[in-house]
Parts: structure tokens; C-alpha cells; sequence
């Protein structure tokens, strides 16, 4: 190290991200990870991918476009055949008809939402979404100059937006509604019915456009039916962008593939911001997702089943603990349980839980297991454990959590 690096002044950041940390989600991991770099057996249930490896079908893909050579920069936002496979998706599984210059691929549909604001908001422009909330979007809207404006959904309500609180939250200042069933966080997702009372609202406001986040489309549960705004509104298309990806359908978490579908003149715009950032997505995970998109599909039912068994597990055992509730979340593979029974007592080594961050703190440091806080995804005090775990690692982190709850007086 030279004289001139070891006095050098700190990096400034920049204002835009002047109020954002690296995530809080990645920062609980990583002091999981220390703690089990000391030895200790941690159980993390705060990883949001599906602990399924990637179908081999589409491994094989992956494998036979390096050798074939596609080891290039590629279209912008897709290859010809992949924006053909999004294409035949769309219209397969949501009935919607995108053309192909209607359809664009990133590095995750995280990209995608990036793009997306970046080139349509101004500084102070508005966007809605609903607490509890995936915390990037927040981030991402703040990145972008743009104003998040959480609107809070209570449990009684599901976790679902009302169509009174999107109606009061609207000025002219709002640019976008985010909605994203089912939910990260809370699992919480919209039938037609639910999801209707809503899109009437917007058609009210026409200055507001609708980005739909249907990454966990395929996790759904009891039988209930996937729907997407565009499908049910189809008047709101024009103003639509229906976000989805390979990561979670298909445990591609770290291929970095998403995708929309949407009107041209927002697509093109987003093209520009993609152009100056990473250009095309890995070519390799392209080949990869037009094989997920167009394969056999037997898997993400299989996946969805046992999922499905995994929440009715956990959901009872966090119903059967002291203080703690839990409402059965209709899909994702997150569980938001509610701890508020919790808030003010004291643990053994005296400290007083004051908050769902401190309880989770004791989760970690007493009991080894990691979940993360309600108050990251806009709602307090709960908290969120992510079932995409192993059977043995879900029932050992319950007795976990069962014990640490009732160690708490
Ligand atoms: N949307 C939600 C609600 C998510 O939970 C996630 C990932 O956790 C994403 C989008 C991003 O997915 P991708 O891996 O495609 O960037």
C-alpha cells in the first residue's frame, strides 16, 4: 500500500444514495455466515430462492451454447429466441398477447424494475406500494430520484392493498402502483375479485401505470388461480409492465434472468437505461431461460406441492408458539408471523425484546437461527422466515424458535 491510498479521504457517496445501506437481508445473512465461520450451527431462513437445484434439462442448454459458440454479446434485451419464448409464456400461462417488440430481458427481473424506473421518474415523482414490501423497491425507487409511498396493509386485511387506501395515496405526483402477488414478504396474493377493485382505481387515474411483479406466479397454493393485471384489465395493458423471471419458477436464482412484457415506448426508454449499464444478458443464461420458458414444465408443480406442504408445516408450528401468530400466507415461500406478543419482555440474558429487529437479534445470537425482521419489508413487528429450507432444517429451526419464544418472560 502506498502513502496516497492509506490517507486517503473516504468516497463520498453520492446524495442519490445517501439513505440506503446495503440490505438488511444480506447483512443478517452475513453475520449468519460469521457465526457459522465460528462454528456455531446456524439455520438461515432468509434466503429468498427455492432450495431446488436448476432442472438438468436446462443445465444442459446452458452447457450446449458454450460449445456452440454463443459466448457473445447478444441483442440488447434478448435474443430473437428468447424474446420468442417470453412471448409464447406470456400467452400460454396469462393469456397475454406481447409482441416481440413488446417483450425485454435483463440481468433479473431486479434489472428489469431498475430499468424501468430509472427511465421514467423524475425527481419526487411518486410510487406506491404496499407495506409489507419487497425492501428493493423502495431502494430502487430512491436510486432512481423518485419517492417511495408505502401504503400499509394490515393482517386483517391480508396484507392486501385497499382500493380506499391506493384511492387516498394518489396525487398528481404518482407515477407508478407496484403490486406484486403472490407477495414477498407476507405470501399474500389477490384473486381476480380482490385484485379488480383495484384496477378500477387506476382507470380512474391515467397518469399512473401499473408495474405488475409476478415473479412468484407459479407459487401459488389450494388450488387458487394465478392472475395478472393486464389479463384482467386489458384496457390498463397500454400502461402495464408485467415483470417476471426464471429465478424463482425455476430455482435460477443465480443465472440473473428476468423479464417483462409492456408497451413500446416504456420499453425502448428502458432499453436506453440497459444499453449504458450491462447490455445484453448473459447469453448463456438466455439459452438457458428459452429452455426453462419452453421445457417441461412437471417440475414447478412438484416444487409448488411440496412448498405448499412446507407452509402448512411451519405455519402450525409458529401458531403453537407463545406469542407469536401466523396467518397462512396463499403463496411465495415466505411465512409472516406476527410478533407482537413477544414485544417487551425480557430474555434470559436480560435484554428487553422492543422490537420484531430485536427479536430477531435474540433468534440469531441465543438460538442460531436467522430470520429477518418485519420493520425491513415496512411493517412492524413481525417477521419472516423463508420456508424455501430443507424439511429437517424448517422442523429444527421451529423447535428453535419455540424454545427462544417461550424462554421469554
Ligand atoms: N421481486 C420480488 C418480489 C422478489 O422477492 C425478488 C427476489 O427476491 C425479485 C423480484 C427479483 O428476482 P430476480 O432474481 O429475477 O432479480
Amino acid at each position: 500500500m502506498n502513502e496516497s491510498s492509506r490517507t486517503a479521504a473516504p468516497a463520498r457517496r453520492a446524495q442519490r444514495i445517501a439513505a440506503i445501506e446495503v440490505s438488511e437481508i444480506l447483512r443478517i445473512g452475513a453475520l449468519a455466515a460469521e457465526r457459522r465461520r465460528q462454528g456455531r450451527p446456524v439455520i438461515v431462513l432468509g434466503a429468498g430462492e427455492p432450495d431446488f437445484d436448476t432442472p438438468d434439462h436446462v443445465k444442459e442448454a446452458a452447457i450446449r451454447a458454450i460449445r456452440a459458440g454463443q459466448t457473445r454479446y447478444t441483442a440488447l434485451d434478448g435474443t430473437p429466441e428468447l424474446k420468442a419464448a417470453i412471448q409464447l409464456k406470456f400467452k400460454r400461462e396469462n393469456g397475454l398477447d406481447y409482441a416481440i417488440d413488446e417483450v425485454t430481458a435483463g440481468a433479473g427481473a431486479k434489472q428489469v424494475m431498475f430499468n424501468a424506473f430509472m427511465a421514467t421518474l423524475d425527481p419526487g415523482d411518486e410510487v406506491i406500494m404496499a407495506a409489507p414490501y419487497w425492501t428493493s423497491y423502495a431502494d430502487i425507487v430512491l436510486i432512481a430520484g423518485g419517492r417511495p409511498v408505502p401504503v400499509r396493509c394490515s393482517e386483517g386485511n391480508g396484507f392486501r392493498l385497499q382500493p380506499q387506501d391506493l384511492e387516498a395515496a394518489i396525487t398528481p405526483r404518482t407515477r407508478w402502483l407496484m403490486l406484486n402477488s403472490p407477495s414477498n414478504p407476507s405470501g399474500a396474493a389477490y384473486t381476480a375479485q380482490q385484485l379488480a377493485p383495484l384496477l378500477e382505481v387506476l382507470e380512474r387515474h391515467p397518469q399512473v401505470w401499473l408495474l405488475s411483479d409476478d415473479i412468484y406466479e407459479h407459487l401459488l397454493y389450494d388450488g387458487q388461480q394465478f392472475v395478472t393485471a393486464a389479463q384482467l384489465a386489458p384496457q390498463l395493458k397500454a400502461r402495464t409492465l408485467t415483470v417476471n423471471g426464471v429465478s424463482k419458477s425455476y430455482a435460477m436464482t443465480g443465472w440473473r434472468l428476468g423479464y417483462a412484457g409492456g408497451p413500446r415506448s416504456l420499453l425502448s426508454a428502458m432499453a436506453v437505461v440497459q444499453s449504458q449499464s450491462t447490455s445484453n444478458p448473459s447469453s448463456i443464461s438466455q439459452a438457458a431461460a428459452v429452455a426453462a420458458l419452453t421445457g417441461p414444465q412437471e417440475l414447478v408443480t412438484q416444487w409448488r406441492d411440496a412448498f405448499q406442504r412446507r407452509r402448512d408445516f411451519v405455519v402450525a408450528q409458529l401458531n403453537a408458539m407463545p406469542g407469536v401468530s401466523c396467518r397462512r400466507p396463499e403463496g411465495a415461500f415466505y411465512t409472516f408471523a406476527n410478533c407482537a406478543g413477544l414485544i417487551g419482555r425480557r430474555a434470559p440474558d436480560g435484554r428487553v425484546i422492543d422490537s420484531d429487529a430485536a427479536f430477531c437479534r435474540y433468534l440469531l445470537e441465543a438460538h442460531d437461527v436467522a430470520v429477518v425482521p418485519g420493520s425491513c419489508f415496512g411493517l412492524a413487528p413481525y417477521f419472516r422466515i423463508s420456508y424455501a429450507a430443507s424439511d429437517a432444517d424448517l422442523r429444527e429451526a421451529c423447535e428453535r424458535i419455540a424454545v427462544a419464544c417461550a424462554a421469554l418472560h
